[in-house]
């Protein structure tokens, strides 16, 4: 990476604490800013709930604080919920009141224990969802930036949910019609209406609505917002908070984070290294890889109509089918493959639990993915230079979509509703050939990603400002 090379001096040893959302797509990309921090010369601490507790022996150059709290609290795994979104919603709250008390405790002992270390704590860097634990940082007097790990665009519809639903977008109708789906959102382009999240009950829609307007506010009150993301993929969205964020908070757009970073993995599940052999064997962008990340789930026709779309598109796939993929198929494992579909793939296909997904896109034999779009993926994917089949689910990702598909071009909507065997064997068959503008338009992206860390890179340049930022803060 390319870099001025601010960096801490051993007589400004400065240490960043660091508090993750539980979960992988929220865990990922602290662990990479924690990497990017290390790497020049901040010591760390990492406060983590015990639910999706990081592999602390991975990372031996780190303090590691648990907070005890959320034991025994509804967990919002995909297959204990048939609401995904209410689940994790319910547990972002719960995780902010069963975390506050022993935080505040643990954070106060950390600061009266503060003049025997070597390093002065320099500010609490914390998931804008746990909003309670930013306050509670202010409260104790350590500065607070707030790490949001979706996209620019995700924290403008944030900041105009209230408008959203005072126009009357939102709470999302629960009839929906492709004609009103496709209707755009004229005050927030290029969204369009079946774009936003919908809340499945009165109460759901309390609820997101309390945690979007807290996690508002958290940034708003903190001294910096962490964003993972880079300006030649979101300029406008990026000019435009800048423009909204009040002048105490600057903006750091650091990203694409996992390329910047040093850091050992983070991911929760052990990723299966055999595919890579596996693609080492495939022709050069012959393989289709299908991963809907860590949270997503998908109904069992939706399964089965994959798996037949698989088996008949006559394609080369690398399947990610993680446990709790199909709610209530499995029992702790993944969903079982329909009866007949080895024979019908003929060996065409390797499923695997959980891959090495950074190393997976950045493999020559992988010529496009088939994804939810989560933020991570949406990056990654971009960083690579794979272009993009999308079925987005739950949360942002359908915004994600919209922005792969109209505005970046690198990528087409595979499945906004119910997924069909047929459509999956066309258009994965349409990758293989008629693709080659989607792919220019990848290997652009690719490009843009990789200039935005070189050489006086505007992600570069962000992260030396984050650094001199940090260098400032003492307690
Ligand atoms: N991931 C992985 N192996 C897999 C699937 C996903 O390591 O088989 C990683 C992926 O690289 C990404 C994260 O899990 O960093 C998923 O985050 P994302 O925001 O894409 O989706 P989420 O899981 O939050 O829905």
């Amino acid at each position: 990476m390319g870099s001025t090379g601010a960096t801490a001096t051993a007589d400004d040893l400065r240490r960043v604490l660091l508090f993750p959302l539980p979960y992988q797509g929220h865990i990922n990309p602290m662990f990479q800013l924690a990497g990017l921090l290390h790497s020049r010369g901040f010591a760390i601490t990492v406060f983590h709930t015990h639910f999706n507790a990081p592999d602390a022996s991975r990372h031996p150059d780190y303090h590691f604080v648990p907070v005890p709290g959320d034991g025994g609290m509804p967990t919002p795994a995909g297959d204990s919920s048939p609401d995904t979104v209410q689940a994790t919603v319910k547990h972002v709250l719960a995780v902010n009141r069963a975390c506050e008390a022993p935080f505040r405790e643990l954070l106060a002992g950390l600061l009266a224990r503060q003049p025997e270390r070597e390093e002065d704590v320099a500010c609490l860097v914390a998931d804008a969802h746990l909003m309670t634990m930013l306050d509670v940082a202010r409260e104790l007097g350590v500065p607070t930036m707030a790490l949001r790990t979706s996209s620019a665009a995700r924290f403008r519809f944030f900041t105009a949910f209230p408008m959203l639903c005072d126009k009357g977008y939102l709470p999302a109708r629960q009839e929906s019609s492709s004609e009103l789906d496709d209707a755009p959102v004229v005050e927030l382009p290029p969204y369009r209406v079946g774009d936003l999240p919908s809340a499945c009950s009165a109460a759901a829609h309390v609820n997101m609505r309390e945690v979007i307007s807290r996690a508002v506010t958290a940034v708003m009150t903190s001294s910096g917002l962490i964003l993972n993301t880079f300006d030649a993929l979101e300029s406008d969205e990026l000019a435009s908070l800048r423009r909204d964020l009040p002048t105490a908070v600057p903006l750091f757009d650091v990203g694409p984070l996992h390329k910047l970073s040093p850091a050992a993995s983070s991911s929760l599940l052990r990723q299966d290294r055999g595919c890579i052999d596996w693609l080492d064997a495939q022709p050069q962008g012959s393989v289709l890889y299908v991963s809907f990340g860590s949270l997503a789930s998908m109904s069992s026709s939706d399964f089965e109509e994959t798996a037949w779309g698989i088996a008949g598109s006559g394609r080369h796939f690398l399947w990610v089918l993680r446990p709790g993929l199909v709610p209530g198929a499995g029992a702790g494992e993944p969903p079982p493959l329909p009866d007949g579909f080895d024979a019908a793939a003929g060996g065409r296909c390797v499923v695997v639990r959980w891959a090495p997904q950074e190393e997976v896109l950045a493999h020559a034999a992988v010529g496009a993915f088939w994804t939810h779009c989560g933020w991570n993926s949406t990056v990654e994917a971009v960083c690579a230079g794979v272009p993009m089949l999308c079925s987005p689910c739950i949360g942002d990702q359908m915004g994600n979509a919209r922005y792969v598909v109209d505005v970046w071009r690198n990528g087409l909507m595979l499945a906004g509703g119910e997924i069909e065997r047929g459509k999956v064997a066309a258009v994965a068959a349409l990758m293989g050939e008629g693709a080659d503008e989607l792919r220019r338009r990848a290997m652009e992206l690719k490009s843009s990603a990789a200039e935005s860390i070189g050489e006086a890179g505007s992600s570069s340049i962000m992260v030396d400002k984050l650094i001199l930022e940090l260098q400032r803060k003492r307690v």
